[in-house]
Order: C-alpha cells, then sequence, then structure tokens
C-alpha cells in the first residue's frame, strides 16, 4: 500500500446521503493494511507527548509498533493494562485534544490517528474471539459499585483485577451507562462493540445487578452493614437541563435524554419494537455540544428535517469538531448566533412553532467564553413540530438524599478529596457524578483512580 507519510491513511466512511437514512456505523475503520499502513506512520518518540496526553496513560508507542508487527493479541495487551474499553474510546475519545493534539507526527503532515488504531485492535480481538486470560487471586472481600458506566465498569475491571469480590449496581436494565442509552448505535454500535466490551469485564469475574436502583431498592448503609468493604459512586449525571421559556411543557418538547433513550436503549427507531417516539417533520434541536449533534443526527434519520440552534457562532461550538463535519455533510442546517425564546402551540397542546431572535458576541465573560447578546428587533418565528432540548445534565439527587453523610457542591456534584473518597468514610466516587458532565475517557481515569484508592484504603485495615 502507497502510503504519503505526512497524511493519514483515509479513513472509509459510509456515504453522507446514505447513513443519514440508516443507523448503521458512519466510520468504517481501518483493516489489516490500513492499520498497519498507519502504524509505520509513528515515529516511536523517546519522550512521546502521546502518552503524556491521554488521561488513562496508554502505551502508545508501544502497541501500534505491535500493530506494525501484526501482532494484535500483544497491541490489546497492552492496551489493557490502562484501558478496559479500547473499542469504546477509539471510537468516542476527543483524540484532537488529546493524545493526537500533540503527537510528534503532527508537526510536519497530520498527526498519527491514534484512535482509529486503538479502535483497530479493540475490534480486531472481538471479531476473532480471541479470549486473553488475566490470572486473578482471590481475597474474598466485598465492594460494590453504583453505575455501570464507564467509571463504574473501570472501576470494577481495576478491583477486580486486584482480586476483589466486586458487585456492581445498575438502575437500569442494561449496563454500559451513556454507551448504552445516550450515544447513538451510528456512532457507537451496541451489540457488536459495547455489550461485548461490558462481556470482558463481566469474565473477570464482575457481577452486574440490573434494575437495582441504589437509594430506593436499596441504600449504600445496607450494603455496608453487609459487609462491603468499600462502595464506588459512579451514577453519573443524567438530570435534563430545561430552559423555563414560555410553551416549554407543550407536547413536542422533550430532553435530548429522553429522545436518545427512547432510540437507543429502547429500540424505538426499530418498528419490531412498541416503544413510542416523536418521529418530527421539522425539528429544532437547542444547543451546540456532542449531545446535541447526536439528537439532532438522529432526528434527521428518523425523517426530520433538523436544525441546531446554538446561541454561540462557529468557534464557540463545543462539540467535537469531526461531529460538526458529520452532521453538516449529513444535511443538518445550523442556525447559529440564535436563541429561542418561545414555544408555541395549538388548542392541543402541540408545537406548532418557535420565537426565535438573533445574537451577538460581547467581551469574554469570567470562563474566558464571549457572552452572547442578543440584537435587538430580530425576533423572528419559525414552524416546527418537535423542540429537543440539549443544554446539558447534573446529577441525580437520589443516592446523596438516601445516604447519610455524603457532601455535594452546589451543582449536586459530590465532592471527594484527592484520594477520591466522599465525606462518608469508605464511599468513594468519580466520573460526571463529581465532575459533572464531561468524557468517557475521564470517568475512565477516575474509576482506575479510585480503584488505587479503595485497595489502599481497605489494606491499611479499615
Ligand atoms: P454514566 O455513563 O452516566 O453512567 C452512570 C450509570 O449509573 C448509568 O448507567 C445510570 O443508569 C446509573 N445510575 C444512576 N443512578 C443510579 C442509581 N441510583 N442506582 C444505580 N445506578 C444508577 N463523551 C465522550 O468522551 N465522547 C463522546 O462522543 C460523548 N458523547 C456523548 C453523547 C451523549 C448523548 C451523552 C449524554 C454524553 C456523551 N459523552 C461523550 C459524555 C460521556 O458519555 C460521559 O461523560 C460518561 O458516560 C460519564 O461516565 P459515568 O460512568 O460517570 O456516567
Ligand atoms: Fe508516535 Fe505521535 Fe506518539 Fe510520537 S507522539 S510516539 S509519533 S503517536
Amino acid at each position: 500500500m502507497d502510503v504519503d507519510v505526512l497524511k493519514r491513511v483515509k479513513i472509509r466512511e459510509q456515504e453522507p446521503k446514505v447513513r443519514a437514512t440508516n443507523f448503521d456505523e458512519v466510520c468504517l475503520g481501518y483493516n489489516e493494511e490500513e492499520a498497519v499502513a498507519e502504524a509505520n506512520r509513528c515515529l516511536h518518540c523517546k519522550n512521546p507527548n502521546c502518552v503524556k496526553d491521554c488521561p488513562v496513560s496508554i502505551k502508545i508507542p508501544e502497541f501500534i509498533s505491535h500493530i506494525k508487527d501484526k501482532d494484535y493479541v500483544g497491541a490489546y495487551q497492552v492496551i489493557s493494562d490502562d484501558s478496559a474499553l479500547p473499542s469504546i474510546c477509539g471510537r468516542v475519545c476527543p483524540q484532537e485534544t488529546q493524545c493526537e493534539m500533540n503527537c510528534i507526527r503532527g508537526i510536519k503532515g497530520e498527526a498519527v490517528a491514534i484512535g482509529k488504531l486503538e479502535r483497530f485492535v479493540g475490534d480486531y480481538i472481538k471479531e476473532n474471539n480471541i479470549e486473553v486470560k488475566t490470572d486473578i487471586k482471590e481475597n474474598g472481600i466485598k465492594v460494590a459499585v453504583v453505575g455501570a458506566g464507564p467509571a463504574g465498569l473501570t472501576c470494577a475491571g481495576e478491583l477486580r483485577k486486584l482480586g476483589y469480590d466486586v458487585t456492581i449496581y445498575e438502575a437500569l436494565h442494561k449496563a454500559g451507562g451513556v454507551l448504552t442509552y445516550g450515544i447513538p448505535e451510528f456512532r457507537l454500535p451496541k451489540e457488536k462493540i459495547v455489550k461485548k466490551e461490558i462481556d470482558r469485564v463481566e469474565k473477570l469475574g464482575v457481577k452486574i445487578k440490573v434494575n437495582t436502583i441504589v437509594g430506593k431498592t436499596i441504600k449504600i448503609d445496607d450494603l455496608m452493614n453487609d459487609g462491603v468493604k468499600a462502595v464506588f459512586v459512579a451514577s453519573g449525571a443524567g438530570l435534563p437541563q430545561f430552559m423555563h421559556i414560555p410553551g416549554e411543557n407543550s407536547n413536542g418538547v422533550l430532553s435530548a435524554n429522553e429522545f436518545l433513550t427512547r432510540v437507543n436503549l429502547m429500540h424505538a427507531y426499530d418498528d419490531t419494537y412498541d416503544t413510542p417516539i416523536k418521529r418530527g417533520k421539522k425539528v429544532l434541536v437547542i444547543g451546540g455540544g456532542n449531545v446535541a449533534m447526536d439528537a439532532a443526527r438522529t432526528a434527521l434519520r428518523l425523517g426530520a428535517e433538523t436544525h441546531i440552534v446554538y446561541r454561540r457562532g462557529e468557534e464557540e461550538l463545543p462539540a467535537r469538531a469531526e461531529e460538526v463535519h458529520h452532521a453538516k455533510e449529513e444535511g443538518i442546517i445550523f442556525d447559529l448566533l440564535t436563541n429561542i425564546k418561545e414555544i408555541v402551540h395549538d388548542e392541543n397542546n402541540n408545537v406548532t412553532h418557535a420565537k426565535l431572535i438573533k445574537m451577538e458576541l460581547g467581551e469574554p465573560d469570567s470562563s474566558g467564553r464571549r457572552s452572547p447578546k442578543e440584537v435587538e428587533g430580530s425576533e423572528y418565528e419559525v414552524k416546527c413540530d418537535t423542540v429537543i432540548m440539549a443544554l446539558g445534565t447534573t446529577p441525580n439527587p437520589i443516592i446523596v438524599k438516601n445516604t447519610n453523610g455524603i457532601d455535594t457542591n452546589k451543582k449536586g456534584c459530590i465532592i471527594v478529596d484527592e484520594s477520591s473518597m466522599t465525606s462518608k468514610k469508605g464511599v468513594f466516587a468519580g466520573g460526571d457524578i463529581v465532575i459533572g458532565a464531561a468524557t468517557v475517557i475521564l470517568a475512565m481515569e477516575a474509576g482506575k483512580k479510585a480503584a488505587k484508592y479503595m485497595d489502599e484504603y481497605i489494606k491499611k485495615g479499615n
């Protein structure tokens, strides 16, 4: 295969017009030949920036070197030392602002496609049903994890490798957290990838009890009275925010989380399932982050003309550049520097149109971002039948309210010390429940860190 070392091996994707009408994965990944060619672009730097910028410190040059040698199992073993979810991270991590950002190959030319190589390795192992054995020395000590998202799964996997008897308690009927109910199938296939990565954690011996709401079905205090030595709370930040504007209670207004959960977890896009879903004809998605892009691209696939309404400009869009690019290619219309003021409904309370207003950017605020201001007299109306709010999420207070002594901050996030312990002895926390809605890899980093400190805490005789 001919390779221009300055350029990445091009990744194959479904054509925009075709993929806009299906839920199959957009990115098709590298085949073996392409992966080896891309691996050959790595310079194997002595002081690799890529590793420094990876939140879980994957030994990147080392695993890439195994790909060069066509030793994909060796590559997987290197990644597994630091990450239990390579096929997932390879797909959804913002590599462009992490490992690939300061890649030395990127100084002259394009950075090595580290994420796509990681994905290749994870997928190769799954597609070929390769089992990589982990020796575990049982210690018989019980620990519990609340929530089976990336933070909980990572912490559970790490503790299990140390010999603990680990049980995850998960509120929903399926494990995975946002990976399962939030991120759409066309970015992260559920059966082919997420389920298989969770299966590997279960094969280590981690038990997952689904349909168990901690704080309701069982309480943390009860678990601890029942011999559990330490608990890791990783319940995420799944409570959606709304704008509190007139008309927000109309039929046809919903949160991005509800919309995506119905489509992903409850298969509403599949006619063989009974799950009801609003298939809008014209949909406005309010917000500019990854969640907004996912909701918009999902609404488009369900047949709607879809608009992103975002109050700042293109440069300020918080979503990953790749997601914005894909959304545009598929035909999402971006109404930038625009905000929604009111949602109007008919006598049956069904949404009929929205009142929008143009915005302009003022001076930077305390966060350094330029704050948007309304442009006087620029209000206008657009017809629409669905409005999806993708404005961010906060932690659900159910666990904290029903457990003695866990402190939170003003935003409802659990406060932890440098060892990830909460104000309640023996209860640790991490992921979105601590830092607010963030990323998969930061949740995994928190899970890994907490496992280390939980182990130290227990070994000290607590
Ligand atoms: P979660 O993934 O939220 O998992 C928490 C789990 O705890 C859930 O399964 C929940 O059901 C369970 N739970 C909650 N309360 C209880 C309870 N009381 N008892 C038992 N279980 C409970 N990040 C990226 O890096 N890249 C992306 O492309 C990306 N896209 C995203 C798209 C969407 C639509 C969304 C919503 C988020 C996206 N994110 C992305 C963010 C990322 O998914 C989250 O930061 C990450 O999943 C947080 O992991 P977590 O384990 O802390 O929480
Ligand atoms: Fe390879 Fe880039 Fe990492 Fe250097 S910084 S080792 S070129 S991936």
